[in-house]
């Protein structure tokens, strides 16, 4: 049996949609951009959405917006994907890491205001695996210290902290459309924001700087092209008019991995927060302390042998090889970060995983540990 570590889930509705924009003369800048920002708005309860062409771009043209640059100091998480804090390496400022709590492997809030000098100016938070970060405490703690607040919500579409969905806490949030998230436009992203100010500018400069109804040779501040084709949002359109059944198939899929490992002494299965509720974006088991690294390196073999897709979820930012030469970051640095990394397992993970493919999963497993 081969088992993919992820894929989308593409219907007819995804395919007609896409086909019938093909059919237009209006592959980009066409009416599906609007449609599909209006209708991301709606879902995350934000007054702005700003379609761009990846989350990463998002996360730059956040950063942007906000004016952080030379000088900034901005705290983030060492455990998270590369592109929540190389956002602000494009930028000049310098990413300060917090380590993460052992359980939920978000940033660790009581850990923060140590690392706060006068030269901090924000805080990016990530909902890492669609679990929702501390956002009381980082509210609290922005709001004492005067810091502008980003959420990293690239993970965590559909999720919910006290009833709020993802994406709307601090300044402005983002998601990613990568095929292996919770829905998929191929390549692409989006800002997410209560603020006039933010979206203006994310607008403009995902457009090489033009103003709204300026001239296409009318530049009014450096930009970039973060565009997003009309394909690309006919495509957003139709998996996010599926997205509460997206959302309850992968919850299944979840809840059946759950059933099936739960009597697994040397599995750490992944949490539930109360007032919470997790988007799925990945599932992610945790060796006990047990093992080493080199042990879930072989066991990724062995699982990969067997045909089934895995991986290591994640390798720490700090001890990436630019990330070392740029800041002298080493082992040791941030130890829950590390602990974890050299530990976890994400196990297949998509809509359509069938029970008989989680089983054949779940044996492995057992037969390797
Ligand atoms: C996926 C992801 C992004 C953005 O990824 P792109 O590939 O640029 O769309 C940013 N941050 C996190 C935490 C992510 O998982």
């Amino acid at each position: 049996m081969e088992i993919p570590l992820s894929g989308p889930d593409i219907t007819d509705l995804e395919i007609q949609a896409v086909l019938n924009v093909l059919k237009t003369p209006y592959l980009s800048l066409g009416p599906k951009l609007p449609e599909f920002e209006k209708k991301i708005a709606e879902y995350a309860g934000v007054k702005h959405a700003v379609v761009v062409s990846s989350g990463t771009a998002a996360l730059h043209l956040i950063v942007r917006s906000l004016g952080l640059g030379k000088a900034d100091e901005v705290i983030t998480t060492p455990f998270s994907f590369i592109a929540s804090a190389n956002c602000l390496i494009y930028e000049k400022a310098k990413p300060v890491f917090v380590d993460i709590h052992p359980d939920t492997y978000n940033i660790n809030v009581t850990k923060i205001e140590e690392k706060i000098t006068d030269k901090t100016r924000a805080i990016i938070a990530v909902d890492v695996f669609g679990l929702m970060a501390d956002w009381d405490a980082l509210g609290r703690i922005a709001e004492k210290h005067d810091l502008f607040l980003i959420e990293d919500s690239c993970e965590s579409l559909g999720a919910e902290y006290q009833a709020r969905k993802a994406g709307s806490f601090g300044q402005a949030g983002c998601f990613a459309f990568y095929p292996n998230k919770q829905i998929t436009t191929g390549e692409g992203g989006v800002i997410v924001t209560d603020d006039d100010q933010i979206a203006r500018l994310a607008k403009s400069m995902r457009n090489q700087g033009r103003d709204e109804n300026a001239g296409w040779l009318q530049h009014q501040r450096l930009g970039y092209n973060y565009r997003l084709s009309d394909i690309n949002c006919a495509l957003g359109i139709a998996q996010l008019k599926r997205i509460d059944e997206i959302l309850a198939k992968r919850d299944k899929v979840a809840q059946m991995y759950n059933e099936k490992l739960k009597n697994m002494k040397d599995l750490k299965l992944p949490v539930d927060l109360p007032g919470s509720k997790r988007s799925w974006f990945v599932y992610v088991v945790h060796l006990t302390e047990k093992y080493s690294k080199m042990d879930r390196d072989s066991i990724l073999d062995k699982l990969r042998k067997a045909g089934i897709g895995c991986s290591d979820y994640f390798s720490p930012i700090h001890l990436q090889p630019f990330y070392i030469e740029l800041f002298g970051y080493k082992k040791g640095d941030f130890p829950v970060t590390e602990f974890t990394s050299e530990r976890t397992i994400a196990l297949p993970f998509f809509n359509n995983l069938s029970e008989k493919q989680i089983d054949y999963i779940v044996s492995a497993l057992k037969k390797i540990l």
